[in-house]
């Protein structure tokens, strides 16, 4: 019926930044259809910062990946064949199926995509995951308000670029954060942001300061490291710092982590400032809120977004190691498969 399905299983756990032999592509055997479930053919793999932490045998808010078990992802599929009520063949899904072409799930636990509300792309991208965390951990978390600054670093990335630009919608001044001068003109002049400085520039804790010269009333946390090193003095009296991910430091070893923590929280105390880790799925309930502001904001031209496309699911190791390294320009994705076979 189909092509041999192919998949990436995690070969080894990286020991600092992961490396190509940490994955291994292989066949396997198509399994067979129970009750209820479902075959899907991806057509889109999202590739996110997270897919790290999963790499690595340690407690986090999510199980690690198995060694040689498929790695995780979200993916946006074609329903090939269901034995479930809740989709039909053709239907078009999210689904969290992971680095393979097929896959077999409960049908139960997908999600179909309004190919209406814009390319089915964007189910994994601004209309989905990442433009989510956005909006919930800024408006929810950050609580930005007209006339305040707001701060963001990967600032073209998939959830930056958003926080940036809702950050906007609600009267906020927002200032960027980004790799290169690129990424920054982009930032600025596509985005329509403030301003935007590059984190490699060695003038860049002085270019920050001057370019917040109120100081930093929400900062969006996306990277830690350096960068916060330089956001953190400025920061103002009951300043809201959403904690949402700290790429710099995903692939610190015992040896490269910053020992500062006592002293930053010192400054925490005195401030008073409100620090909040957050995972997007703590505010599922503010799904229905996001697709219906969201999906008029892109409408509108109000929210861009940028798409970064490798091709076949055989790039996405190097994609994904890329990504770590901000050799993305936008959301990183992997197209799998067609759109229809
Ligand atoms: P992006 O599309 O922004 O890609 C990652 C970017 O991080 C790179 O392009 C690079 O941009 C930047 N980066 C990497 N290393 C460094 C570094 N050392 N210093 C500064 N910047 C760096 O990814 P996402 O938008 O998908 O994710 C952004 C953050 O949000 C991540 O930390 C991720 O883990 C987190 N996240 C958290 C969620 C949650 O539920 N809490 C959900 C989704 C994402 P540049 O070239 O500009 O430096």
């Amino acid at each position: 019926m189909t092509a041999s399905p192919k998949r990436i299983v995690l070969a080894a756990r990286p020991h600092g930044e992961p490396k190509p032999s940490d994955f291994r592509l292989e066949d396997y055997a198509m399994p067979e259809l129970g009750e209820g479930q479902v075959l899907l053919r991806t057509i889109w793999l999202s590739l996110d910062p997270y897919m790290r932490g999963r790499m690595n045998d340690a407690a986090s808010y999510s199980a690690p990946v198995a060694i040689d078990a498929v790695m995780e992802g979200g993916t946006v599929c074609e329903v090939m064949a269901s034995n479930s009520d809740a989709v039909a063949k053709g239907d078009l899904v999210l689904a969290h199926s992971g680095w393979q072409t097929y896959s077999v799930v409960d049908g139960n636990i997908l999600r179909k995509i309004d190919p209406s509300l814009g390319p089915i792309s964007t189910g994994i991208g601004i209309l989905g995951m990442p433009g989510m965390t956005a909006y919930t951990g800024l408006l929810d978390i950050g609580q930005p308000k007209a006339g305040e600054t707001v701060v963001v670093a990967a600032a073209s990335g998939a959830v930056g670029s958003a926080v940036g630009q809702i950050a906007m919608i609600k009267g906020a001044r927002a200032v960027g954060i980004a790799g290169g001068k690129e990424k920054c003109d982009y930032v600025k002049n596509e985005l329509g942001f403030s301003d935007c400085l590059d984190h490699r520039d060695p003038d860049f804790a002085a270019k920050l300061k001057a370019a917040c010269p109120d100081g930093i009333d929400v900062y969006f946390e996306n990277v830690g490291g350096e960068v916060f090193e330089a956001v953190f003095p400025l920061l103002n009296f009951f300043a809201r710092i959403p904690v949402c991910g700290l790429i710099a430091s995903y692939s610190d070893t015992a040896d490269t982590t910053p020992k500062w923590a006592g002293k930053m929280m010192r400054t925490i105390l005195t401030k008073r400032l409100t620090f909040r880790g957050f995972i997007v799925s703590d505010f599922a309930g503010r799904r229905g809120d996001f697709l219906r502001d969201m999906s008029v904001w892109v409408k509108e031209g109000k929210v861009k977004y940028k798409e970064f496309v490798t091709e076949g699911l055989d790039s996405a190791p190097e994609a994904f190691m890329g990504l770590l390294k901000g050799k993305n320009f936008g959301k990183q994705l992997v197209r799998v498969g067609p759109d229809k076979v």
